[in-house]
């Protein structure tokens, strides 16, 4: 995707002129940038190695006055930035475009805690504290930070918040949107917006921190959060439960919520394709059950109590599935390393799906009651366009997010169904658009979703956006070409 993606908006782009250069390389001094080819390559490609891009400078500022002065030298130069945490954003965002021209902004030595109020449940970290680091430092004081995801030891907080990431608890604890209170921004013209209030109400005009998160640093850059807390669980308990179908995992779900309330935290849906691919691709796994199933779902419950308390009322639960016959069967772990297994066989998922051949993934999302019809229909759709597709669907049910990730017939090469990518995403997302969902559940726009964004979101919503954009932004300076065109 190196140079199909579309292109920034930046008329005739040039390089960062040398005085430019040094004038940012003195702002940091010498442990705060890269400059060598070598040092700079992991910057510019992404995870899935699908977006290689340039840039002849990375500046990795350790406090948030140098960022200041970094963007107030870019603004005046009108050099583009390009804010980059822990690079494992999957849809373009975090790397420079091909033609060199833009700064990249590393937030990595932006890591200090600086405070923990326990007592208020609240914690002001930097921007590249790693999102692993942050739920160790909550452990510490016997709080929860809930947002989980596979990337976590590698992500950080500001790439969480500036792409709302997920993950696997937001059906009880909401998205990274929902886990902040307060942000510190540096502004496009250098400004630094002072915005850490850990406060739960302050209704003084417009939220301006929310403009922030799920901006892809569009709008600015994230420099540091006041992150809130929660109870630490002490019971946990999960379940591995074969179902017939996507329909009936929702019933199941609703179901469990009835039964479990606020103590149902994940609910994780698998495709029987999928535990295959990972048999096939990755060692050390194993099938929980003797007999095969169509659909999986990996549930967890967890909250206040003694150690094995929770284990009852899952059980009723599933039982109570089981005789309305949407549980077909279940088993639940007893061990650590019994529950681990469980879960690698969903984490595992990116990597099972790489090793057995070419994917076009999608990220979306559509209302619970909706979630059967679209998998049916989609499935229905890519069959009778390419015969012989490997189905391949799984995610967090529970917030109505799938990720449905068809491969290529195994009779096609992995470079023929590439080809096709455009019109599977059509397909695919035609029907997502039908059912009122959306094309980016979790991974964001970047440059990948960038165009169907604007075929997919109402003029009205784009008008906004670029207002938005254009109002604190007016150089198209902050990561230009990343989620909306100015000029369209
Ligand atoms: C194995 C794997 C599993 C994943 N699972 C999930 C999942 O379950 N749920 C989910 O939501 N995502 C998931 N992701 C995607 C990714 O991890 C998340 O999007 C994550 O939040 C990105 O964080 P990062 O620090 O790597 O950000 P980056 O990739 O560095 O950046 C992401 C975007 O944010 C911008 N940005 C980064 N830092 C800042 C800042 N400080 N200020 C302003 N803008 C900034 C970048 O310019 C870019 O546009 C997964 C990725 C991988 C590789």
């Amino acid at each position: 995707m190196t140079s199909s993606g579309p292109q920034p908006e930046l008329g005739a782009v040039r390089p960062v002129p040398p005085e430019v250069i040094q004038r940012l390389k003195d702002v940091v001094g010498p442990a705060g940038y890269l400059e060598g080819p070598g040092e700079i390559a992991p910057y510019c490609v992404s995870w899935r190695d699908n977006w290689v891009g340039s840039t002849p400078l990375v500046l990795r500022p350790a406090e948030t006055a140098q960022v200041s002065q970094i963007v107030r030298v870019c603004a005046q130069a009108r050099v583009p930035i390009v804010p980059q945490g822990g690079n494992t954003g999957l849809t373009g965002g975090s790397q420079p475009h091909a033609h060199g021209g833009e700064v990249v902004v590393s937030t990595s030595r932006l890591r200090r805690v600086r405070e923990v109020d326990a007592l208020n449940d609240t914690m002001t970290v930097e921007a590249g504290v790693v999102l692993a680091d942050v739920q160790a430092e909550a452990e510490r004081v016997n709080r929860l930070f809930p947002l989980s995801l596979g990337a976590e030891g590698s992500c950080q907080i500001g790439g969480n918040l500036s792409t709302n990431a997920g993950g696997t608890q937001v059906l009880r604890y909401g998205n990274a949107r929902n886990l902040v209170l307060g942000l510190e921004v540096v502004l496009p013209d250098g400004r630094v917006w002072d915005g850490l209030r850990g406060l739960r109400k302050d209704n003084t005009g417009y939220d301006m921190k929310q403009m922030f998160i799920g901006a892809e640093g569009t709008l600015g850059i994230i420099t540091a959060a006041v992150l809130r807390l929660f109870p630490r669980p002490s019971e946990t308990q999960a379940a591995m439960v074969a179902v017939r179908s996507p329909a009936d995992s929702v019933c199941l779900l609703a179901r469990m919520r009835e039964s479990l309330g606020e103590q149902l935290t994940t609910f994780e849906l698998l495709r029987r394709a999928c535990l295959d691919y990972a048999f096939q691709t990755l060692e050390g796994l194993e099938d929980p059950f003797a007999t095969t199933y169509p659909w999986y779902v990996l549930l967890q419950v967890s909250g206040q109590g003694a150690p094995g308390s929770l284990r009852e009322p899952l059980e009723q639960g599933l039982a109570a599935g089981y005789e309305e016959g949407l549980v077909l069967d279940a088993v639940m772990p007893s061990s650590g390393e019994q529950l681990r297994k469980l879960w690698a066989l969903r984490e595992e998922q990116a990597e099972a799906q790489k090793r057995t051949g070419v994917g076009i993934k999608h990220d979306v999302s559509v209302p619970l009651s909706r979630i059967g019809e679209f998998i049916e229909r989609a499935d229905a759709a890519l069959e009778s366009a390419y015969p012989g597709v490997r189905h391949c669907a799984f995610g967090h049910v529970g917030d109505g997010n799938i990720h449905y990730n068809p491969i290529a017939p195994e009779t096609w090469t992995g470079e023929a169904f590439a080809d096709e990518r455009e019109k599977v995403n059509r397909i695919v997302h035609d029907i997502v658009s039908d059912l009122r969902g959306s094309i980016s559940a979790e991974h964001g726009l970047g440059r990948l979703r960038l165009e169907e964004a604007e075929l997919y979101k109402p003029g009205e919503e784009l008008d906004m956006m670029r207002a938005v954009k254009r109002a604190l932004d007016p150089l198209n300076l902050m990561n230009p070409g990343k989620v909306l065109r100015v000029n369209h």
